[in-house]
């Protein structure tokens, strides 16, 4: 069974989704790091052609695992979760997501993965290209300045050259790029629950999310 909760940078969807599998017991897929490690990847390439990168791509090996409240992922056998919030990482990330081969990798990963288990997953077209079928779909979404007010709160300590307005630049780059790009843009779903989290204390979206949830299928916390 798999929950899917999309939405624009910063809006909450990973901690969220986080929360949630914690109380509920499943769990946790976040896509934006499988594209931030396809991304990190890239960029260690030594490559300055993309083509060439993307043709080696399907003998990359990828894993990943939901533990202590973080996720992680490996390429080829290397742990490399903890670069993928750097915000070179971030700078590149939209970019290299709107190759179709790059989402296809990340896809068909997801889906081979979600098959045993139950899953919430996050993410920016999961509910319209890569689930279209999941049990339960959520839009989640906030202000900008509330959004990247959170994201720097997020990376501060480990990039201190960062500002806000540079977060909050990013963000607005992002969002024009996955709305915009040809493949498979982020858009809600027309049979998504919208959840504007601007002004909502964490507890009070978690326990509307989880309601539906209960609302909806067996799951219990
Ligand atoms: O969720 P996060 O901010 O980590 O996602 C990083 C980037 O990965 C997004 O800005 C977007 O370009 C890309 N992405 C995507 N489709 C997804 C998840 C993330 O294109 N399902």
């Amino acid at each position: 069974m798999i929950i899917v909760i999309d939405g624009p940078a910063g809006s909450g969807k990973s901690s969220t989704a986080k929360e949630i599998a914690n109380r509920l017991n499943i769990q946790f897929l976040d896509s934006g790091a499988l594209y931030r490690a396809v991304t990190f990847h890239w960029l260690n390439s030594g490559k300055s052609d993309i083509r060439s990168f993307i043709e080696l791509l399907p003998d990359v090996k990828i894993a990943s695992k939901y533990k202590n409240n973080t996720f992680f992922v490996s390429l080829d056998g290397s742990d490399i979760t903890n670069q993928l919030r750097q915000h070179y990482v971030a700078e590149h990330v939209s970019e290299i997501a709107t190759q179709p081969d790059v989402r296809m990798f990340v896809n068909n990963y997801m889906r081979n993965l979600v098959v045993n288990g139950t899953y919430i997953a996050d993410g920016r077209d999961l509910g319209t290209a890569v689930f279209p079928d999941a049990e339960i779909k959520f839009f989640m979404t906030a202000s900008i300045e509330e959004r990247a007010r959170r994201r720097f709160n997020e990376i501060k300590e480990t990039d201190p050259g960062v500002t806000l307005k540079d977060v909050e630049e990013n963000i607005r780059q992002r969002d024009n790029k996955d709305q915009n790009r040809a493949s498979d843009p982020l858009k809600k779903a027309d049979d998504a629950i919208e959840i504007d989290t601007t002004g909502k204390t964490f507890e009070e979206q978690i326990s509307e999310m989880i309601s539906i949830i209960e609302n909806k299928t067996k799951l219990n916390h």
